[in-house]
């Protein structure tokens, strides 16, 4: 779940050593046992000071800011989503089994068998009463700070947010269904993409499709899921992170033409000369 994701980048922002997977330094620790001091989840129910209880309240965000005043040594992460604790769904389940993998805490415990479960945010649960007191902080945020708003369409989120914002899409759960071994030989130079090489990629992605009998969106999925790891794993390159966002950007403008009924291969031709221009 996209949570995990958001968990993920700040063990990486704040790992002491080399952010591999079972790094256990202080900072990793503390954030997969999601008590770390400078890692805040903001939903309605998290973080609370007032007695609100289905929004972000102005005060919250109010708090976060002032939390900002201070120079930190960490690499501080905000996590804004909206979040229940409930019963639940067969589906959410096994969503909650497959977050258990990860090897992240929850920010909340379990009660009575009632788990704490994040959704997306949307504008009923973050007014724009308190998006807008913090929209400056988010345009030119302090150093080592990063606002990650968790939500399932950007439609939910307010504009004004979205637009001083990197927006990437983070494919569903169950990753290693995604295949990314037909797209790496074109990515061994990334950001650096061999123009002359362009329509060999449309045509692989094409080929590859039909061969396997696939939808086209799978076939974008996974180079989004390629290009997740990628970030994941240049967290700390801000530069390379920018084109890696803009990009995984620009796939999920793919899929919007995918949808619109444009053809299978002028969308993969228009995704490869957009890389070559890189
Ligand atoms: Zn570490």
């Amino acid at each position: 779940m996209q949570y995990a994701f958001a968990l993920e980048l700040a063990r990486q922002l704040n790992c002491l050593e080399d952010g591999r997977e079972d790094c256990n330094c202080q900072n990793c620790r503390w954030i997969r046992e999601n008590k770390h001091p400078a890692v805040m989840t903001v939903s309605k129910i998290d973080n609370k000071t007032d007695s609100s209880k289905t929004v972000i309240s102005e005060e919250q965000i109010n708090n976060v800011l002032d939390t900002l005043v201070n120079s930190s040594d960490y690499h501080r992460v905000f996590i804004f989503c909206n979040a229940d604790i409930k019963e639940l769904s067969v589906r959410e389940k096994s969503m909650y089994e497959e977050y258990k993998t990860t090897g992240f805490t929850l920010p909340q415990e379990e009660i009575n068998s009632k788990i704490w479960y994040p959704t997306g945010i949307n504008t009923d649960c973050f007014s724009s009463v308190a998006a807008n007191a913090m929209l400056k902080s988010i345009e030119e945020p302090p150093s080592n700070v990063n606002f990650i708003f968790l939500t399932e369409n950007k439609d939910d989120l307010l504009q004004t947010i979205v637009s001083r914002s990197q927006s990437f899409g983070v494919p569903d759960s169950r990753y290693e269904e995604y295949n990314t071994e037909f797209i790496k030989p074109f990515f061994v130079n990334y950001p650096v993409f061999n123009k002359e090489r362009a329509l060999d990629f449309a045509y692989a992605l094409l080929t590859y499709q039909t061969d396997n009998d696939l939808e086209s969106e799978y076939i974008i999925n996974c180079i989004q899921y390629y290009l997740t790891e990628l970030a994941k794993a240049n967290s700390q390159n801000s530069n390379l992170l920018r084109i890696i966002f803009k990009d995984i950007e620009k796939t999920e403008n793919s899929k919007k033409m995918l949808r619109s009924y444009i053809k299978e291969q002028s969308v993969y031709e228009d995704l490869a000369f957009y890389f070559a221009k890189h």
